[in-house]
């Protein structure tokens, strides 16, 4: 037997018993007399002394002993006489009395504590030993947990797990595909799943009626702080439901997290159209931890010679309580901030309203004192407020004033990473022009319903029809989105026309789910949620990386495994891909 109990579970109450533990040395202090060792592993740290009567066998031992290696030691508990109270053991120490070493360390690349010397690359590199520390492996517990919360309240609804699979057809919409070329098919190509959309339809066309699965998910895009190549989402499906039927059990899914995990009961979530998302905060992901909301300045700011003004479709304005006192350098700095080219606007137009209840703007060339005071009075600014105005072609400015609210929640320090406001974004458009192919792509996916009042301008009017999709918004993250889909051929068939596919195009991608809808289709509707994301999120990370247990770094690499990385020429030929010289 290699243990009687784990590192971290001695109390008190334990005092004077024979016990046996195995583990990790995280440290040893070597006091003279006495020698003091951290032992470590999954469950906590426990410390073993000995003592200056110990055997000498076993003195000697010890002082042989390093960082990491992992020992085993019989013992018996005793109180300590300096307690240390940051530590559930801390009240107790084991007095040695047998040691023996179970495997041998080199001395670690890094000290592997809560606050570590080690860089991320060194940590990605020896990600064994960076999961061995109790502030990352946290997040893998904190992981585990809520799979296994979401797994039960799913059953508890009689969701089925089932596996769908990894190899599977390349599809031009949507993300690129990651492809892995087939040896007994030589030119020809799987694609790992960008999700397992059209499986979990069919398994509704099966007859599964309530599907889920915690599933990897492939998408060959450029790198981001919170993308990774390969994620998991959390993936459900229903059958014979209208969108209430959805939104109801997963928000139910997200309070029963909030609930285990936060202890926080969360008020019915708001919903909000995506057309006021982004109206009044520039984007389909508005982060409601805080209010300035955007006000439309339009009409009340065109009102002198203003030429930059005049000649914008859309002037709008955030109003910033309490910023009236920025200096000029702070205003320097928001306009250089919304001029960086990541952001592109032309500059930034300021109105102070003074404590004492003057207004100064940095257009005071053109406006009185009243003009902005109306535009302060339509913005409900009060005195000691900032009011601070971008203009130009709505879609653009938009954007940009999105990015200069996050900045000034930021900056006063508004956006609180233990405050959550969820919310359900609805009623996005079903279809996105792109300029560039000069058609139209669906906004969420080919299999989206458009919303049933709007079905009738799918050819007409295109561009305005709803779709009967939602996305679960919290704090600005995106953390999960659905939507009702088609089951029916022919509106199938319409919804790839709006895409300009031909019937040939859609019957080669799409042709196994157009035949299973003449099979008897339930009406049907999901959801998937970013797993990773939402992890990061209760765990209170800026990056989904410490939440993955084996991440990939920011150019999509493993650098513990070196991967990607070249294959043989055997392999090469056997796949019966041109071998170039490397
Ligand atoms: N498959 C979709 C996605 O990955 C989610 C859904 O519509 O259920 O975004």
């Amino acid at each position: 037997m290699y243990r009687t109990h784990t590192c971290g579970e001695l109390r008190l109450e334990h005092v004077d018993t024979a016990v046996c533990l195995s583990g990790w040395i995280q440290k040893i202090r070597n006091l003279g007399a006495m020698t003091f060792i951290d032992l470590r592993d999954r469950y906590g740290i426990t410390q073993l002394v000995v003592a200056e009567t110990a055997p000498e066998d076993i003195r000697k031992a010890a002082a042989e002993l390093g960082r990491e290696f992992v020992i085993q030691v019989h013992g018996k508990v005793v109180e300590r006489a300096s307690k240390n109270n940051k530590i559930p053991t801390g009240e107790i120490e084991i007095i040695i009395e047998r040691l023996q070493v179970l495997s041998r360390s080199e001395v670690p690349p890094f000290t592997i504590e809560d606050h570590t010397d080690g860089g991320d690359e060194i940590r990605m590199r020896y990600r064994y030993l960076d999961l061995r520390r109790q502030a990352v492996r946290k997040n893998l517990e904190l992981r585990h947990r809520m799979a296994h919360l979401v797994r039960n309240y799913l059953d508890s609804f009689r969701f089925m797990e089932v596996e769908t699979p990894v190899l599977i057809k390349s599809t031009p919409e949507g993300a690129r595909d990651f492809v892995v070329p087939s040896r007994m098919n030589q030119g020809q190509f799987y694609a790992l799943p960008q999700s397992p959309q059209t499986f979990k339809q069919l398994l509704m066309v099966a007859g599964f009626d309530r599907y889920y699965q915690i599933v990897k998910c492939f998408r060959d895009e450029d790198l981001r702080a919170d993308r990774q190549p390969e994620f998991t989402q959390i993936d459900c499906e229903m059958s014979f439901v209208e969108r209430e039927d959805v939104l109801g059990i997963f928000e139910g899914l997200i309070r029963h997290l909030f609930k285990e995990i936060r202890g926080i009961e969360l008020p019915e979530l708001p919903r909000m159209s995506w057309q006021d998302a982004m109206e009044y905060y520039g984007c389909d992901k508005p982060d409601l931890r805080f209010d300035m909301k955007f006000v439309n300045l339009t009409a009340a700011a065109q009102t002198k010679e203003f030429a930059v003004f005049n000649s914008a479709e859309y002037i709008g304005a955030i109003c910033v309580p309490g910023c009236a006192s920025y200096t000029r350098k702070q205003l320097d700095e928001l306009t250089e901030f919304v001029k960086r080219p990541q952001i592109g606007a032309k500059g930034l137009v300021y109105v102070r309203y003074n404590e004492d209840g003057t207004l100064k703007s940095s257009v005071d060339k053109f406006y009185t004192e009243e003009d902005l005071k109306a535009w302060a009075d339509t913005c409900q600014a009060r005195p000691g407020d900032l009011l601070l105005i971008l203009c130009g072609a709505k879609k653009t400015t938009l954007p940009q004033l999105c990015e200069l609210r996050l900045e000034m929640g930021n900056r006063l320090g508004l956006r609180d990473k233990d405050v959550f406001k969820p919310l359900w974004v609805v009623d996005f458009p079903l279809l996105e022009w792109d300029e560039e192919t000069q058609r139209f792509y669906a906004m969420h996916h080919p299999f989206t319903s458009p919303n049933p009042e709007d079905v009738d301008k799918m050819e007409s009017d295109p561009g305005a029809v709803r779709a009967n999709a939602y996305d679960m918004v919290i704090n600005g993250v995106e953390v999960g989105g659905g939507s009702i889909r088609i089951h029916e051929t022919g509106l199938q068939q319409r919804m790839f026309d709006c895409l300009g596919f031909t019937k040939e195009q859609a019957e080669a991608q799409f042709g196994f789910l157009l035949n299973a809808f003449k099979y008897g289709a339930p009406p049907h509707g999901g959801i998937a949620f970013g797993f990773d994301r939402l992890v990061s999120m209760f765990a209170g990370l800026d990056s989904i990386r410490d939440t993955i247990a084996f991440p990939k770094n920011n150019s999509g690499r493993d650098v513990m495994l070196d991967s990607p990385s070249e294959i043989s020429d055997e392999q090469m030929k056997e796949l019966a891909i041109q071998v170039t010289s490397h």
